[in-house]
């Protein structure tokens, strides 16, 4: 069967990972989270000195963009991706609040954008792929086949993000967790560069009142009726 290219764009914490990866696995696409991307470039600004309490060095994180190497590599034991940074695994290390609180200033940076959807637009180049993110549909791959764009109330949102951190046992306030949201809703969709919009030419789900097998139901259909047409 011709493979396409499939982008599914929306808000924090919808659930797009989560869909895109089952549809990924179950047809044997390549699937990329590019918000893992923007994390690790995060994470290594924090590590770095280069985010100090809210002012980045944008200087040097340009100088230093050529130094961040950052890949996918799947777990054996979960086959599941992990994101690497510099060949070391930081897949935990970029899903704390710290990180969550701080993407979205570095998401907005010009060069730290075109430096990911380069290489973005090389993972897709031969197609057979499904990537999420807030650009994909607009930026990354303005000709996919197949585009979603996923939202759900901020609230629904962030119970989804706190269930999950307690699940990994980690520190969570939902309030913080909300306000997070909120926050980087606001930054995504207002900055200048690619801001989060639906591509006109998107299907919209709102999956405030699905659960994950409806949503992925609901995504496998779209798949199908655009591999089939
Ligand atoms: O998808 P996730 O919530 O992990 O993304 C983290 C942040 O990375 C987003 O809030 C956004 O600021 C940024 N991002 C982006 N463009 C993408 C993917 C993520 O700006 N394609």
């Amino acid at each position: 069967m011709k493979k396409i290219t499939i982008a599914i764009d929306g808000f924090s914490s919808c659930g797009k990972s989560t869909m895109a990866k089952d549809l990924a696995r179950e047809i044997g696409y390549i699937y990329i989270d590019s918000g893992a991307m923007y994390r690790a470039v995060t994470l290594y600004s924090i590590e770095n000195g280069i985010f100090n309490g809210d002012a980045i060095d944008t200087e040097k994180l340009k100088h230093r963009m050529k130094d961040i190497h950052i890949s996918f590599r799947i777990d054996p034991e979960t086959g599941r991706p992990n994101t690497y940074l510099n060949d070391v695994n930081v897949e935990n290390k970029i899903r704390t609040m710290e990180v969550s609180s701080k993407v979205s200033p570095i998401s907005a940076l010009d060069f730290v954008r075109s430096a990911m959807v380069k290489q973005q637009q090389a993972m897709g180049r031969e197609k057979g792929i499904v990537m999420d993110g807030r650009d994909i549909g607009t930026t990354v791959f303005p000709d996919a086949e197949l585009k979603i764009f996923v939202t759900a109330t901020p609230e629904i949102r962030a119970q989804r993000r706190y269930d999950e951190l307690k699940a990994k046992g980690q520190e969570a306030s939902f309030d913080e967790i909300l306000e997070n949201v909120k926050q980087r809703d606001y930054i995504d969709q207002n900055r200048k560069v690619s801001p989060l919009k639906k591509a006109d030419d998107a299907l919209l789900l709102d999956n405030t009142e699905l659960t994950i097998p409806q949503q992925k139901e609901w995504l496998f259909d779209q798949y199908n009726q655009v591999t089939k047409a």
